[in-house]
């Protein structure tokens, strides 16, 4: 039982990270839930709408290019999480008692977030937006965290347990969604 939940892990995780092409039938998650990609031609402005809680109907004109449709679907991920971002800021804002001045969205190969402790700034990573909210959550919590003690010292697990006690969970889902050869860190 345990080899096989271990095989279809990884298969999950493969399958994840496999080269992506955006057309029909591929998987692709959005707030930690997959969902089927379903490409629709029109001759109109692209768009993406999820649909039925099954489907994200990614709209582009006859003839796009894989760039293209990545470039749609990528612009969407951005403006979806730049919505998520700032309830979650300000929540944590009250609880930490800490301000962030300025926050930014940035595509990183190996860091789900860091920090500008100078000016109060942090940047989030936009694959944040294919992970569930508490994920996200967990990696502006530790970032703002940051703004008050800037390394991982005792002193910094101590808030991180204080604020937030179940943190080694959500660092561990995203840990899992990763490849292992891969170093990830915030
Ligand atoms: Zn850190």
């Amino acid at each position: 039982m345990a080899w096989i939940k271990k095989q279809k892990l990884k298969f999950e995780v493969q399958e994840r990270q496999s080269e992506r092409r955006f057309v029909s039938g591929e998987s692709h998650y959005y707030k930690g839930k997959r969902y089927l990609l379903n490409v629709i031609y029109h001759n109109d402005a692209p768009k993406v709408e999820i649909c039925n809680k099954t489907y994200i109907d990614l709209y582009v004109r006859v003839g796009s290019t894989n760039e293209q449709r990545e470039k749609v679907l990528t612009e969407w991920y951005r403006k979806r999480l730049k919505g998520q971002i700032p309830a979650l800021i300000d929540k944590w804002q009250k609880i930490i008692g800490v301000e962030v001045k300025d926050w930014g969205i940035k595509k990183m190969k190996t860091k789900w977030g860091t920090c500008t402790i100078a000016s109060n700034r942090i940047w989030l990573n936009l694959e944040l937006s294919k992970k569930p909210e508490h994920c996200l959550e967990y990696i502006i919590v530790h970032e703002m965290i940051h703004l008050i003690e800037r390394n991982h010292s005792d002193r910094f697990v101590a808030y991180m347990n204080k604020f937030m006690p179940q943190w080694h969970l959500y660092k561990e889902e995203l840990n899992r969604s990763m490849l292992s050869h891969e170093i990830w860190s915030y």
